[in-house]
């Protein structure tokens, strides 16, 4: 099904959560890039599995546990179709985005990355790509280097080429802002840092869940993303990574599952992708997921992504008739997500009384404060979409600040 006016209230049908009510109002939510609202066929996955074939997965000869087990890596192979990886060995399981780059961070930082090397992110990264390569800085003596963003919210390619030295080693980037909404020209980076001779990380957490992803197209060495903003369950993630180099790098936690022998003298490890996945894995959550994915797939990404873009021009054309709209991000690739401020309201007031009038939206630094920084400001206001939103949503956001914008 393509979504488009004519159909989204039978599609909208699907997530019940949004025909609740808040304070007498119809739910308007707004803040997808946050978290999605989760389909009824997520939902009803996650209790199926529950009631009727729990057991833990890799481990038991009887039948609940084949029958998870097979669920769990059919997951596997569903995500690997889903982002064109080459091989199922390629999809780690993680608790998502966050915890996938803490793992790269550890594991890169020690097989790749000694005292001195150089690690390029961008202004515009979110905190779980900023914090565990300081944390590497901390512990190893790294060198960070950030590509700077012009003031419509672009990243400036000329001065990332000019960022590599032969010290650097690797490339960390988000495909899309989760403030600005930019969509970085992933690619383009991916062929300047292996030209370097350097290895390209890049966090999908905003773009899986929005627009078609080829991980062999787009040349990346590893990509990571997370189950909830893609209408799967939270607690789940994905680490994908070139079998090549995943092969090589050492493990991120020890325990059971990612083992092949253990002894107190010595402990080999398990095969990919299980030598990075200790302990019980979220097999409820990874069936879920593969769920989450076959509900996108028939809707099919593009429709999704021509949707959202029809969405995200209608939002800004309306917002731009507030007096006093500032928009952060202007670029013109973007992504289905607006922040801003009006002048004369602080955004922690107008996100309070949006709530009030049924609208859901983000508020604060959205967990990139440098990004605040680079705009001079300590706060913005945020809406995002999700293929469920509608023009009318819109309009009832629009006209809630009108009345909020009447108050002051
Ligand atoms: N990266 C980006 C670009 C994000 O927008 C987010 C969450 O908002 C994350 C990483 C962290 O995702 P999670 O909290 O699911 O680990």
């Amino acid at each position: 099904m393509n979504p488009n006016s004519q159909n989204i209230e039978q599609l909208r049908a699907d997530f019940p959560i949004l025909g609740r009510q808040i304070y007498n109002r119809p739910l308007v939510y707004l803040d997808n890039a946050a978290t999605t609202q989760k389909p009824k066929c997520v939902v009803d996955a996650i209790a199926d599995e529950y009631y009727n074939l729990n057991a833990n997965v890799h481990r038991g000869v009887h039948y609940l546990s084949q029958q998870a087990t097979e669920l769990h890596e059919a997951a596997r192979i569903r995500v690997k179709e889903f982002i064109g990886a080459h091989s199922e060995r390629e999809i780690v399981f993680t608790r998502g985005t966050t915890e996938s780059l803490n793992l790269l961070a550890f594991s890169l930082g020690e097989w790749l990355l000694g005292e001195g090397d150089e690690v390029i992110i961008s202004t515009m990264e979110h905190h779980s790509n900023i914090v565990p390569w300081q944390m590497l800085r901390d512990r190893k003596g790294i060198v960070l280097k950030v590509i700077p963003v012009d003031d419509r919210g672009d990243l400036l390619l000329d001065e990332y080429e000019k960022l590599f030295t032969e010290r650097t080693k690797l490339v960390s980037v988000a495909h899309v802002s989760n403030v600005l909404g930019t969509i970085n020209p992933v690619d383009e980076m991916a062929e300047i840092a292996h030209d370097k001779g350097c290895l390209i990380i890049v966090d999908g957490a905003q773009s899986v869940p929005h627009m078609p992803i080829n991980v062999e197209q787009m040349d990346c060495d590893f990509l990571v993303f997370s189950g909830h903003k893609m209408y799967g369950p939270t607690g789940i993630g994905v680490l994908y990574g070139k079998e090549s180099l995943l092969s090589q790098m050492p493990p991120y936690q020890g325990g059971g599952e990612m083992i092949k022998t253990v002894s107190f003298e010595k402990t080999t490890y398990e095969e990919l992708p299980y030598k990075f996945e200790a302990g019980t894995p979220d097999y409820v959550g990874s069936h879920a997921l593969a769920i989450a994915i076959d509900y996108l797939e028939a809707l099919g990404m593009d429709n999704i992504a021509r949707y959202e873009d029809e969405l995200l021009r209608y939002a800004m054309e309306q917002m731009q008739t507030i007096e006093g709209m500032k928009i952060y991000g202007e670029s013109d690739k973007k992504d289905a997500v607006i922040s801003f401020n009006i002048e004369g309201i602080h955004h922690l007031d107008l996100g309070t009384l949006l709530d009030r009038l049924g609208v859901a939206i983000r508020t604060g630094h959205h967990c990139a404060q440098p990004v605040m920084q680079r705009f001079g400001v300590e706060g913005m206001a945020r809406v995002s979409f999700a293929l469920y939103n509608t023009k009318e949503e819109i309009d009832a956001f629009i006209a809630a600040l009108r009345r909020v914008q009447k108050m002051f």
